[in-house]
């Protein structure tokens, strides 16, 4: 007994999660009814975007594309964001999820981003060979997958291919490094603090449309510069799909 129970919490999340279990009573995050962290009527009132902008300016465009001026800043083809992070439940579920290691939400998480890219899809889907897309979550370090004892965008991004039908590819780009979290910095900050963190270690990408799967997206330098990479190694096209931009 004994044996299992320290096999079965084996880091600092799990005992987590186990005390969070114990002391908090499960309680819905938009309402606070008891038995569950999202209740049904919450879920159904969650806002998904039905029009895009340039993730850079914000400027209406057709499918999430960053415009003519500002792509020219990027290696990013486009960002697809699914809700509002003002929606107040989408920021709680998103911030419960990683930073307090409540897994059973990425299930709510993960049907944001398919009810959101299954409408995109039959408004849009023309514009996107998205049958040959590759899925990819953002990668963390090593350091820090092992702190939290899980990669939140990985579970997205399986979720996600799952659904669609989609080849994923979880342990082919690697973060090498450990950095500083982007919260505070700025753009800019953003931008130098992310540079030369990934590479790409498989084979050539060849033309591959590819999208990157994230919970948020603020500035974009991080999936800009996993896009650079990615392109670098072949691929034609690169696409963020997050939950919200935060
Ligand atoms: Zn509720
Ligand atoms: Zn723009």
């Amino acid at each position: 007994m004994l044996f299992s129970f320290s096999k079965l919490i084996k880091n600092a999340n799990e005992i987590w999660v186990f005390f969070l279990d114990l002391i908090f009573p499960k309680e819905c995050l938009g309402c606070g009814r008891e038995g569950t962290w999202l209740c049904q009527k919450c879920f159904s009132n969650i806002k998904l975007r039905s029009e895009h902008s340039c993730l850079a300016c914000k400027q209406k465009t057709s499918f999430a594309q960053f415009c003519p001026s500002c792509v020219l800043n990027y290696d990013l083809d486009g960002v697809l964001i699914a809700g509002y992070y003002e929606q107040k439940i989408i920021s709680k579920l998103i911030k419960s999820f990683k930073y307090y290691f409540i897994r059973e939400l990425y299930q709510d998480l993960g049907k944001i981003l398919i009810l959101f890219l299954n409408d995109f899809l039959n408004k849009k889907g023309q514009k996107f060979n998205f049958q040959e897309c590759l899925i990819m979550p953002v990668p963390l370090s090593a350091y820090r997958r092992r702190w939290r004892g899980f990669n939140q965008a990985e579970i997205l991004a399986r979720l996600v291919a799952d659904h669609f039908n989609l080849e994923l590819s979880v342990n082919e780009l690697i973060r090498n490094k450990h950095t500083k979290p982007q919260v505070k910095l700025n753009k800019m900050q953003r931008e130098n603090n992310i540079k030369g963190c990934f590479s790409w270690c498989a084979n050539n990408l060849e033309g591959r449309q590819i999208i990157l799967v994230d919970d948020v997206v603020t500035t974009g330098a991080t999936l800009n510069e996993c896009a650079k990479i990615l392109k670098h190694h072949g691929a034609s096209k690169v696409w963020g799909l997050v939950v919200a931009n935060g």
